[in-house]
Formats: C-alpha cells, sequence, structure tokens
C-alpha cells in the first residue's frame, strides 16, 4: 500500500528532477513556445516540496491536493492550472485513506487526467501532455516501471504532431518537428513517481 510519505517522495522526487532538467524544459519551450517551461515549474514545484515540508499532510489524498494548489497559485503559465488541476483531481480521487493501492492511485490518476482533458480541450495526438499522461495512465495497471517508460515514449512521439491546443498551435505546421515540453513534464512527473516506488 502507498501511504501520505510515499506521494511526499513522489512530490520531492518530481521537484528534484525539475530542477535537473529546468534548462532542457525551457530550451524545448523556446522554438514553439515562449521559453519558460522549466522556470514556470520550477517555481511551482519548489513551492509544492516547502509547503509539504511545512504542512507535512497525512493522507495521500492531502498531499496531491496541497500539491495541486501549489501549483496552481504559484505557476502564471497555461501548464500551472493544468498540472494543478491533475493533481487536485487525483487527490480528490483518492479521499481520506491513510493508505491506497496502486490500482487506486491508477483510477484517480486517470479521473486527474480527464479533468486536465476537460479543463484545456486537447485530446491525445494534439501534441500536449495528454500524450504523455494518458498512455501512462494506461501502463500504469501493469507496473510504475511500465507507467514511466510509455510517458517518455509518449513524449518522443509528439515530435511529429502538429500543436492543436495550447501556444504551439499558433504556429501551424511549423511546430512539427519539436518535442512538446508538456509531454516531456510529464514523462519526468511518471519517472519520479517509478523513482518514488523503488526506494
Ligand atoms: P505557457 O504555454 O502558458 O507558456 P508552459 O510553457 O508552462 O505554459 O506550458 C506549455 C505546455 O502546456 C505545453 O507544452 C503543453 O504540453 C501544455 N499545454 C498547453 N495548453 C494545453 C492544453 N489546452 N491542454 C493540455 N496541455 C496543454
Ligand atoms: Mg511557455
Amino acid at each position: 500500500m502507498l501511504d501520505a510519505d510515499f506521494f511526499r517522495r513522489w512530490m520531492a522526487a518530481t521537484a528534484a528532477s525539475v530542477d535537473r532538467e529546468a534548462e532542457r524544459l525551457t530550451a524545448l519551450d523556446s522554438p514553439i513556445g515562449d521559453a519558460d517551461h522549466g522556470s514556470n515549474l520550477q517555481r511551482g514545484f519548489t513551492a509544492v516540496a516547502a509547503a509539504l515540508e511545512k504542512e507535512a499532510p497525512d493522507t495521500p489524498g492531502a498531499v496531491l491536493t496541497l500539491a495541486g494548489r501549489q501549483l496552481i497559485s504559484t505557476v502564471g503559465g497555461a501548464s500551472g492550472p493544468l498540472y494543478g488541476t491533475l493533481l487536485r483531481r487525483t487527490g480528490k480521487a483518492l479521499g481520506d485513506a491513510a493508505d491506497v493501492s496502486e490500482e487506486q492511485l491508477t483510477h484517480a490518476l486517470r479521473t486527474g487526467v480527464e479533468a486536465v482533458m476537460q479543463l484545456g480541450g486537447a485530446a491525445p495526438g494534439d501534441k500536449t501532455m495528454i500524450d504523455a499522461l494518458v498512455p501512462a495512465v494506461d501502463a500504469l495497471g501493469e507496473s510504475f516501471a511500465a507507467g514511466r517508460a510509455a510517458a517518455e515514449e509518449g513524449a518522443l512521439a509528439t515530435t511529429p504532431l502538429q500543436a492543436r491546443k495550447g501556444r504551439a498551435s499558433y504556429l501551424g505546421e511549423r511546430s512539427i518537428g519539436h518535442q512538446d515540453p508538456g509531454a516531456t513534464s510529464s514523462a519526468l512527473l511518471l519517472a519520479a513517481l517509478a523513482e518514488a516506488a523503488d526506494e
């Protein structure tokens, strides 16, 4: 079973990896965006890590809802409300159980990803974070490692796509040939989940 400590480790591992990869995320957001994705998420997850240390929520649901709230209130870009919604809705779906199964987490994440699709209007193939998140949730039923691999593959597969949502869509066909920054950061989120499970 996965307890609050596991979820805090997941968020801490995400913050650390966003920190390490911030320059790469911003570089990906340069040709098809406004070169702020790395700094947006760095600011957001730094606030998440600080809030979790200060408040130390004691259920998985409370950890993720607090993390989501922090992202919404600290990230100005489109990705803040979208990732904030993902974590808040996933946390809400987990309820107030002291620990949850991998299956419950997978189910809750699916609810969270659906909320992101509803908020942003993106579907698979639109060259957004959804292209990493949907295959990841589909693969999580198998294992955390499978979820991580599917997210990574989904992020790489955004390169030949034309963006139909978000800032990159303004470029039309010129968005083709670049990996989507949000799908790339979603792969980091799933890699951090697998990392937390390995610890
Ligand atoms: P902004 O585009 O406001 O500068 P960021 O650079 O932080 O915000 O985030 C850009 C990422 O957000 C994109 O690479 C994409 O993956 C994701 N994104 C943008 N719009 C949407 C949307 N409508 N639905 C899902 N994801 C989106
Ligand atoms: Mg941007």
